[in-house]
């Protein structure tokens, strides 16, 4: 499996993108920078999305790229994510006013963009991949997910302080590869990582122990706000016991 990071950070700036992950240039976690960080060839070769959650930064290009494929007559792109996530979609962004429906674009017999619903903890097949989304804890509905090919899997956490049912999940896991963790603030900003449910360095510390063997598991960092991004290195550079790493915008890893 093909990881190619196109998006990871908490902002924008134009040298941050919000976040986009794509596996093997079919499926793609999150669609913070969708069409900012890929190519058309690219945005119309894509089956599926899978959305954590309906915040602005991880599915604002739906919009653009629904545009950029009806154009080209792509056959329809998958929106994959938990029920309370589509509804969201469907009532608040392609609904008419903020962005056209295309979900009946050009027709509803040949849509741009078809919802697909997962259920909680219940693997589905998507695009090729196995996937499972299981719930954290963030502001909102939001999943985790886990996606498998081959008898190799990684974990993407979604936005999410202090949670508990992911990591019994990921402890039974023995074909886990690696894990797309968020941290967001430095340490001195707890008190709003915590009202905004983000991770620190010295919460995200405390959540990797509920893992068996965090010094095994390749963790991999995202979600760091650009205005906290040397700071929070800093901070999870200190950290041990722990195997991380930040990842950066144009990274490819072969899982
Ligand atoms: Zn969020
Ligand atoms: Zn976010």
């Amino acid at each position: 499996m093909q990881l190619r990071v196109i998006g990871c950070h908490g902002g924008e700036t134009p040298k941050h993108r919000t976040c986009t992950f794509l596996l093997d240039e079919r499926l793609a976690i999150d669609a913070g920078s969708l069409t900012s960080g890929l190519d058309l060839s690219v945005q119309y070769k894509l089956e599926a999305v899978l959305v954590s959650h309906s915040h602005l930064d991880h599915v604002r290009d739906l919009a653009t790229i629904a545009d950029n494929r009806v154009q080209h007559g792509c056959p329809p792109l998958e929106i994959v994510g938990t029920k309370p996530t589509l509804d969201v979609l469907r009532t608040h962004f392609f609904n008419d006013l903020l962005w056209p429906n295309f979900a009946a674009i050009p027709s509803k017999k040949e849509p741009t963009i078809v919802y697909r619903t997962l259920r909680p903890e219940v693997r589905a097949e998507v695009a090729g991949f196995g996937v499972r989304a299981i719930a954290v804890s963030h502001t909102i509905d939001t999943s985790a997910f886990i996606v498998d090919k081959n008898g190799v899997a990684v974990a993407y956490s979604g936005d999410t302080g202090p949670t508990d049912r992911l990591w019994e999940v990921l402890n039974g896991r023995k074909d886990l590869r690696a894990l797309l963790m968020e941290v967001s603030f430095p340490n001195e900003q707890q008190r709003i990582a915590t009202l905004s449910g983000h991770h620190t360095p010295q919460t995200l510390r405390t959540d990797l122990a509920k893992y068996a063997r965090p010094k095994e598991l390749p963790t991999l960092l995202y979600h760091i706000k650009p205005a906290f991004q040397r700071e929070v290195e800093r901070q999870c550079a200190k950290l041990k016991g722990v195997n991380l790493d930040v990842l950066r915008l144009g990274d490819q890893l072969l899982l």
